[in-house]
C-alpha cells in the first residue's frame, strides 16, 4: 500500500488566500443579533437571498427584544423566500426569547453559551465568535468546507464535528476563519459540489482531487 502524502496545508492557504484576499462574511447585518438571525435563515438558501429578505425583517424586528414579542406567524410570512419558514420562524422566535431572558438580549462570547440559545449549532456559534467577536481560529464547518476539506484530504471525516476537530490539529495559529470564508469562495466559483473545474484550479498542483 503507497504511503499517503499529507497535503501541504500551509501552500493552500497561500494559495486561497492569493486568489481571495478579499473574502469575509457575505451575509449583511450590523448588530450581532442580526447575524445570528440572518446565520439561521442561511441554512439551506443562498446568502444572497437572505440578504434580500433581511432588510425588511429588522424594519419591523431589529433586536432580541422586538423579535421576541413578535408573532410567529409574521415572521414567518417575512422570511417565506427563504424556505423552512414556520420550523425558522419558531427557531428566530425561541432564540430571541432565551437570548433576552439568560443573557438580556446580549450575543454572548462563549460558544458554550451560544450552543444553548435554541437552533444555534456550532457552525453558527464559530461564525459568531469569528465575525463578532474576532476570533481567527473560528472554524466555521458548512458544505464548502466540508466537501473541499474532504477532496484536499484535510480530514478522513464527514460530520462537521469531527471535521472542525480534524482542521483544529493541522490549522496554523490565526488562519481557520480566512481560510474558511476562502474556502466558501473558492466552493462557489471552481470547486463546485456537483462539476469541480480541476483543471485550471488554482490548488491543483497541491490537491489530491478526492471527489
Ligand atoms: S483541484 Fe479540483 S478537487 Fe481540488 S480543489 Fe481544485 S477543483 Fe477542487
Amino acid at each position: 500500500m503507497t504511503a499517503q502524502i499529507p497535503t501541504d496545508v500551509a501552500a493552500v492557504i497561500a494559495a486561497l488566500t492569493l486568489a481571495y484576499p478579499d473574502a469575509d462574511c457575505t451575509l449583511d447585518y450590523v448588530s450581532p443579533f442580526q447575524l445570528l438571525v440572518a446565520t439561521r435563515l442561511a441554512a439551506q438558501c443562498t446568502d444572497k437571498r437572505v440578504n434580500m429578505v433581511t432588510p425588511e425583517l429588522f424594519a419591523h424586528f431589529p433586536d432580541a427584544q422586538s423579535m421576541s414579542g413578535a408573532d410567529t406567524a409574521e415572521i414567518e410570512a417575512i422570511i417565506h423566500p427563504c424556505g423552512l419558514a414556520p420550523t425558522k420562524a419558531s427557531n428566530i422566535s425561541e432564540m430571541s426569547k432565551t437570548l433576552l431572558r439568560d443573557f438580556g438580549g446580549v450575543v454572548p462570547g462563549t460558544i458554550e453559551e451560544l450552543l444553548k440559545l435554541p437552533g444555534v449549532g456550532r457552525k453558527t456559534a464559530n461564525l459568531i465568535l469569528g465575525e463578532v467577536f474576532g476570533d481567527k481560529n473560528a472554524v466555521v464547518v458548512d458544505t464548502h468546507c466540508t466537501r473541499l476539506s474532504y477532496r484536499l484530504r484535510l480530514t478522513d471525516n464527514h460530520l462537521p464535528e469531527k471535521i472542525e476537530k480534524d482542521l483544529r490539529a493541522i490549522l496554523p495559529e490565526g488562519t481557520a476563519r480566512g481560510l474558511c470564508h476562502r474556502f466558501v469562495e473558492h466552493g462557489r466559483q471552481v470547486c463546485t459540489a456537483r462539476s469541480p473545474r480541476c483543471t485550471g484550479c488554482t490548488l491543483t498542483e497541491l490537491c489530491p482531487k478526492r471527489l
